[in-house]
């Protein structure tokens, strides 16, 4: 470049794409173009975030680098195209006005953990903050939990009720604070407050074993001395939640480390602005009552993510149970009238504040598998960022499975995943459902044009769909789960799709589960799949695993493992469907192993089958030729007999699994795999899948953005409708 050329004005105009708004964007292009002396202008549109800089070409350049390298923390840039103009010799950077119809496309920001600088106001004596447990700025804060409406402006949230005091007003309106247009901005003079039980005597209950609510961003949610098996007890027998993994929240990362093994990826995403509950592998004895993480080889730890939860912990810096504030698979409280009247059997005090919270958002929960994030369950902190994918989409609105719901809404080149809502078993979760689907769709002033669900017609997600007057696409339930990961991970081309899951409903009306797809566009051919057997009992078998090893039994002809009741159900095939479910296959060897009688819960038998192979490094493996099991039944049985470890037994097991996966992918010599279903939540299984598969030469697509079991459903069922 000539000296000539870059002291010659250069006029740039970016359009930048993405999850921008309400995290500080515009300010921070503001500051940076007048700290560069660059013209120009910033402003929201409607196909994203529009700015145009004027000053000499190299300095046009490194605005672009600096915008991307130093873009606030919480946005989320899906592109940026890069336009040269005419230079206009214009003065100035400006914030121009909203242009209309940009809050839609600009989406809205997930709830964001308290970020440092306001964390130091907060424990800062001086500080007009001091020990305010809801401050916050643009970097952090409430954001999907108090919006009301769109655009995001402070008279579309539940802060609407409070007006800012002159100081506020102040930060509000001046372009270079932290606290420019922060929507939910408050100080102790203007804003929310706390009420019911102080934070001390909270500490001072949670002491003495006593069970706290306390009113957080997406809803309340149940504290209690993790240390305390009595407390810990007493709140899974009040809450009817017998065996399910219970959340801690640590005071600090230090903490975790201590408690916990804590990678340097698995530390990035515990203090990342989502701060999701991460499963952690505990160090033995680290003082964590053994009735917290249940079945589970990992311990799920969050660290403290709002002001409100730093104070508590600040009070009490001991590990705590924090679990969702409701009863078993209920929606999470939100309200505080409803919040005492549905916990008052459980909460022993509350403690409560005057925010009101939008919608219920439970706590995400991920972990770290093949060196990146992984989502169990996605709400809090990553609901509703859109998910890119290939588009255009046709405006499709998707109402997701049964269990671990969620729903979505197609928008062209996005989709929009609502925040986990759960089992749709009961009347509360149900009403939820239909709730989310409202509140979404008026958001977003979203028409769908077709609703796709699955092909079960049972599912209260399919029965709502049927009633809803729109024209119905019918998505089978692994061709939704393999779409989703294809479509959040942009795979184009031919591919091999695994399903491994629990149950869903398959195109022959059996039970699938256990599926290789080979996808090419939107054609999905089932080219193989696990040796079917009979489940008796059905459903009843998700929750029973002795009946998947009853059938199992049964296919093998070893009819004197079979126990006699089930005998003849078996024989005159009464209630038996098919089943080619690896998930079920889960639940029949830790039967078999002797690992449990029932399931509590769905994959509550593999992730004991998971805490067993993990403790054993071995690469041996069972035979699983073409998915038959046979063989493989019959020699854990001799292993069994000669006393070989569960943990060698499970671990050939897993391998057995990741071993007829690579040679699926090198049968039909389909260079991209994509992977999906609730199976794939198995870390061990997973990064043994991946690890094999590459080394033969394969690219492999996991799910980042959605969760590879149910909850990432109906963003396949929005992919596959929404292109038809
Ligand atoms: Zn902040
Ligand atoms: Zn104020
Ligand atoms: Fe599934």
């Amino acid at each position: 470049m000539t000296p000539q050329a870059s002291s010659a004005p250069h006029r740039a105009r970016l359009l930048v794409r993405g999850a921008v708004q309400g995290v500080g964007f515009r300010p921070f292009v503001y500051r940076l173009a007048r700290e560069m002396s660059l013209a120009g202008f910033v402003q929201n549109t409607p196909a994203g975030v529009l700015i145009e800089v004027e000053g000499d070409a190299a300095a046009v350049a490194l605005f672009q680098a600096r915008l991307l390298a130093e873009k606030p923390m919480p946005a989320l840039i899906h592109g940026c195209e890069v336009q040269v103009l005419q230079p206009s010799r214009a003065t100035g950077f400006m914030i121009h006005s909203s242009l209309p119809g940009a809050a839609k496309s600009a989406g809205v920001q997930p709830d964001l953990a308290l970020c440092p600088e306001c964390r130091a106001e907060l424990f800062d004596r001086s500080n007009r903050r001091y020990h305010y447990a809801f401050l916050n700025c643009t970097q952090c804060g409430p954001r999907y939990s108090v919006l009301l409406d769109l655009p995001y402006d402070r008279p579309n949230t539940t802060m609407r009720e409070f007006t800012l005091c002159p100081r506020c007003q102040a930060e509000y309106d001046l372009p270079s604070d932290r606290r420019f247009h922060a929507q939910p901005n408050a100080c102790p003079e203007c804003g929310p407050a706390l009420s019911g039980t102080s934070l001390s005597d909270a500490a001072w209950a949670l002491s003495l074993g006593l069970i706290v609510a306390l009113k957080g961003i997406g809803g309340f949610q149940l504290l209690a001395d993790a240390r305390d098996e009595s407390a810990v007890a007493r709140l899974r027998l009040r809450k009817h939640r017998e065996a399910k993994p219970l959340a801690l929240m640590l005071p600090s990362l230090d903490a975790a480390r201590a408690l916990c093994f804590v990678s340097e990826d698995e530390a990035a995403l515990l203090e990342s602005p989502a701060a999701p509950v991460v499963l952690l592998r505990p160090r033995p004895g680290n003082g964590i009552a053994p009735n917290v993480a249940g079945p589970s080889a990992y311990c799920g730890v969050m660290l403290p993510y709002s002001p409100l939860h730093h104070l508590l912990m600040s009070l009490y810096p001991f590990p705590i149970v924090a679990t969702s504030g409701n009863r078993s698979e209920e929606p999470i409280a939100t309200g505080n009238e409803e919040a005492l009247e549905r916990l008052g059997s459980i909460a022993d005090c509350f403690v409560l504040h005057n925010r009101p919270i939008a919608r219920p958002c439970d706590d995400s929960v991920a972990r770290i598998i093949h060196g990146a994030p992984s989502l169990v369950r996605r709400a809090r902190g990553y609901a509703p960022l859109p998910i890119a994918v290939e588009g255009p989409l046709s405006p499709v609105l998707a109402t997701g499975g049964h269990l671990k719901n969620t729903v979505a809404i197609a928008l062209e080149r996005q989709v929009v995943l609502s925040q986990h809502i759960g089992d749709l078993e009961s009347p509360e979760a149900r009403e939820q459902f239909e709730r989310t689907i409202h509140d979404l769709t008026r958001l977003y002033e979203f028409r769908p044009e077709a609703v796709a669900c699955d092909l079960h017609p049972d599912y209260a997600s399919t029965l709502w769909a049927s009633r809803c007057g729109l024209p119905v696409v019918h998505v089978q339930h692994h061709e939704a789960h393999i779409a989703a990961c294809a479509a959040e991970n942009h795979v184009a081309g031919p591919y091999l799709g695994v399903a491994f899951d629990g149950a869903g409903l398959g195109r022959d009306s059996t039970i699938w589960g256990g599926e290789f797809f080979g996808v090419d566009g939107s054609s999905y051919s089932r080219i193989a799949h696990l040796r079917a057997f009979p489940l008796p009992g059905g459903e009843a078998a998700i929750r029973e695993g002795w009946r998947a090893a009853a059938g199992v039994w049964f296919a093998c002809g070893e009819l004197a493992e079979v126990p006699s009741a089930l005998l003849p159900v078996l024989t005159r095939r009464l209630n038996s469907p098919h089943t080619s479910s690896v998930g079920r296959l889960f639940d029949a060897v830790a039967s078999i192993l002797g690992l449990v009688s029932g399931n509590a819960f769905e994959g509550h038998a593999a992730m004991l089958l998971e805490r067993c192979a993990t403790a054993c490094d071995t690469s041996s493996a069972y035979p699983l030729e073409d998915g038959d099991w046979r063989p493989m039944i019959g020699e854990i049985r001799n292993d069994l007999r000669r006393g070989v470890a569960h943990s060698l037994i499970a671990a050939r097991f897993h391998n057995a699994l990741a071993v007829w996966v690579g040679e699926m992918a090198h049968k039909t010599k389909l260079h991209q795999v994509v992977l999906s279903g609730g199976v794939f939540q198995n870390r061990y299984l997973t990064e043994r899948v991946v690890a094999l598969l590459e080394s033969q030469g394969h690219v492999v697509f996991v799910h980042r953005q959605a969760p590879p079991n149910d909850g990432g459903l109906a963003l396949g069922q929005a992919v596959i409708a929404g292109r038809r």
